[in-house]
């Protein structure tokens, strides 16, 4: 059984786990972070699973199933945060899904498969503006050239913090995680008012919305703010300007699939009063579970820039920071689930994930499934990111049932 007590010690541990600043602060490859991930390692060596730690950080514990030949049953999320980020993002994941497996310990549950609970590196994209790191190192999507060319805001490369931890980045392109696995499912707040909205205990998931990303370097003059009269500026900033708000109005014209655009980085050169902006470098965010209609928005906004760029007399780069594929989750786990559900005998209801997950790189290896709890006022990345106990543990009940169902071998996931 769920122990509620058990899993809420868990959930005040690793609150304490941050670093400095409000709310929690363990951002990828920090001491914070490594301390949270020490914390996991240890819960799940006390609940007797095989660790087992790979190149890049992940950790992976294992509860060997009665044929430890067959593939694994994964489940997992991350526990590392943005800077003030919350006590549930990902760790929900992680600690529900060791919890998960101290309750089939205690039940004597003999499941044939393997179960593999996994903490995933480097899941948010705030220290190196890529996310879900980990899970695309397991899946051999990094290049040795992709942990030099990501960089922090202090310079140091994901390379270095790789190395910095003693971990192994020069194995990188051997280090993908070469298991058969069965099925991928992963437990995670819902960061969106969805849930609450609709007065749903579980959302079950249908697809993830993935990013593409990007960085517009707009160059135009650094002048005198006096000297320089109107007619003669060619100023990066108000170029910039007129591109952030042409963003919203191409993705608000997309209506179904819907898209998301964001820009939430604006770094203005040489940022002085008396100075005509030189340059401003953009970070460019857009999202959708359709990749055609994330596509077509994408043209569209780069069509935008060379018009707005033309018109002013300013040059500008585009710089290519992620292109991640949206992913429908499988309809056998959809239906796993919902039966997880009604035995649970709750509200559920099926939705996208605007969020990308690391469940998004499972989905070409396995059959794989997201389940959804409420986060209060759809708050998330943010310190007053809250989940009830009560709603985790139905989570994790339900995380269980799925667990149980798909992890005998009689059950094929047709
Ligand atoms: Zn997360």
């Amino acid at each position: 059984m769920i122990q509620k007590e058990r899993l809420q010690k868990d959930f005040d541990a690793m609150a304490r786990l941050t670093g400095l600043g409000e709310g929690i602060n363990r951002l990828a490859f920090t001491d914070a972070d490594w301390e949270g991930r020490q914390y996991i390692i240890d819960r799940m060596t006390d609940a007797g699973l095989d660790v087992e730690l790979d190149g890049f950080g992940n950790v992976i514990g294992y509860k060997v199933g009665t044929n430890p030949d067959l593939p694994v049953v994964m489940v997992g999320s991350h526990t590392d945060s943005v800077p003030n980020g919350g006590d549930y993002d990902g760790v929900a994941g992680v600690l529900s899904a060791i919890e998960v497996v101290r309750s089939i310990i205690d039940d004597g549950f003999e499941h044939d498969h393997t179960i593999a609970v996994v903490d995933f590196m480097c899941e948010e994209s705030s220290r190196f503006g890529a996310a879900t790191l980990g899970s695309k190192a397991m899946r051999g999507k990094l290049t040795l050239n992709d942990l030099h060319r990501l960089v922090d805001k202090q310079g140091i490369s994901l390379y270095d913090a790789l190395k910095e931890r003693k971990l192994h980045p020069d194995d990188i392109e051997s280090m993908a995680y070469n298991q058969p696995v069965k099925a991928f499912i992963e437990m995670h707040i819902e960061q969106g008012k969805v849930l609450e909205h609709e007065q749903k205990q579980i959302g079950i998931v249908s697809g993830i919305a993935a990013p593409e990303r990007f960085y517009v370097t707009i160059c135009g003059n650094a002048d005198h703010s006096g000297a320089t009269p109107m007619n003669l500026r060619h100023d990066a900033l108000c170029g910039a300007s007129k591109i952030i708000l042409g963003i919203e109005e191409v993705t608000s014209m997309q209506e179904e699939p819907p898209v998301v655009g964001t820009v939430g980085i604006a770094e203005v050169v040489p940022g002085a009063m008396n100075v005509i902006p030189g340059s401003v470098k953009l970070g460019v965010d857009i999202r959708s579970i359709s990749k055609v209609a994330r596509d077509s928005v994408v043209f569209l906004i780069k069509e935008l820039i060379e018009v707005i760029a033309e018109k002013r007399g300013l040059s500008y780069t585009i710089e290519p920071i992620a292109q991640d594929h949206p992913v429908a989750m499988h309809p056998a786990m959809i239906r796993e689930i919902e039966e997880a559900v009604k035995s649970v005998g709750i509200d559920y209801m099926t939705m996208p994930s605007g969020a990308g997950h690391d469940a998004m790189h499972w989905t070409e290896v396995a059959p794989t499934g997201m389940i959804f709890i409420p986060c209060r006022d759809g708050i998330s990345h943010n310190p007053a990111e809250f989940a009830a106990m009560n709603d985790i543990v139905v989570g994790a009940e339900v995380l269980e049932n799925v667990i149980k169902n798909i992890s005998l071998v009689s059950n094929t996931l047709d």
